[in-house]
């Protein structure tokens, strides 16, 4: 190598190398603190973050609910899980505002909380799939993890095995009816979509099943809305809201944006309009509900999928008991 050649070469280097520091220093990456702090002083939730239940207890609390005996004076089971996609545990915090909130609301009501986890494993094991939208939904409505139900990722089709509850729960004749309502294309409007063969066999079969995907939220809530409404509902009724998850993205999973936090008391008042729209019911006195709030994911930053205690930890709310 010529010397001038060298000298431009180690000139570039140094330069390369004053950029990266120059950009640290600018711009210093968000460490972020108190979380771990924050999620441990909620006095209302029932376990601890090193005792939460698997995300997949979900499936268990909705089989356990549609297997067991009618309660005294009640006549019809019903189950419907309300989803705050992305809504990172410590937004539990920010119960004590003005706002309605379909948490408050069961916990006033002698329902019950606790710390769950996605990823396939509990902390401080590195997660097995990825903390996201597709493989957290998916545990929760088959029981398992991405190892036997093969999603360990977004767009990643789950086979028709193991079929999710909206569809085992009418085949064992548990149910009569069951329906998915959601706006994120990923659950089964685009060819790769987690639940696209499941879809394809709703149709084959007949299954009395309806997967619904509005445009947003507000669609989401309006499809909701009109089944609970009808005389007849659905027997399980799965939702996913994606106002937190959306606005995560956006501007930050964080509580320190006003952005997210409006997206959770969006999330929370929605649900609650839910919870109420069950209770109006004319035929509510004979129907023994399960009513579960959870989310698939934390965030950190504008992101998620990674192994962070602010991704990993999730929770679940019920208006009835959660064994341990
Ligand atoms: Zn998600």
């Amino acid at each position: 190598m010529k010397k001038s050649a060298k000298t431009v070469l180690i000139l570039f280097v140094v330069a390369v190398i004053a950029a990266a520091v120059a950009l640290i220093v600018l711009f210093p990456p968000v460490v972020e603190t108190g979380y771990e702090e924050k999620v441990d002083a909620l006095s209302f939730m029932e376990n601890t973050r090193e005792t939460a239940v698997p995300q997949t207890e979900i499936y268990n609390l909705i089989s356990d609910h549609f297997n067991s005996a009618l309660p005294e004076g009640k006549t019809e089971k019903k189950a419907i899980v309300i989803g705050y996609d992305g809504c990172r545990a410590d937004t539990f915090t920010l119960l004590d505002s003005e706002h309605k909130s379909a948490v408050k609301t069961l916990l006033a009501d002698g329902g019950h909380a606790v710390f769950s986890y996605c990823g396939g494993v509990n902390m401080p094991e590195i997660n097995t799939q990825d903390t996201s939208t597709a493989p957290g939904w998916c545990s929760m409505l088959t029981g398992k993890w991405a190892e036997t139900h093969g999603v360990y990722k977004n767009y990643q089709p789950k086979e028709i095995e193991p079929k999710t509850l909206l569809i085992s729960l009418i085949e064992d004749g548990k149910i009569d009816s069951s329906a998915f309502y959601v706006s994120w294309a990923g659950h089964f409007s685009k060819p790769k979509a987690t639940y696209i063969n499941e879809l394809n066999y709703i149709e084959e079969n007949n299954i009395n099943s309806v997967f619904l995907r509005a445009e947003n939220d507000d669609g989401t809530k309006a499809n909701v809305l009109a089944d609970i409404n009808k005389a007849d509902c659905s027997d399980f009724i799965f939702l996913t809201l994606e106002y937190t998850d959306h606005n995560g993205h956006a501007t930050g999973f964080s509580l320190d944006n006003p952005n997210y936090t409006n997206g959770f008391y969006s999330a929370d008042e929605t649900g609650l309009e839910f919870i109420e729209a069950i209770k109006s019911r004319k035929t509510y006195e004979n129907e023994d509900w399960l009513i579960l709030i959870t989310t698939d994911h934390g965030g950190i930053r504008r992101n998620h999928g990674g192994p962070s205690v602010q991704e990993r930890t999730t929770f679940i709310v019920s208006n009835k008991e959660i064994a341990q």
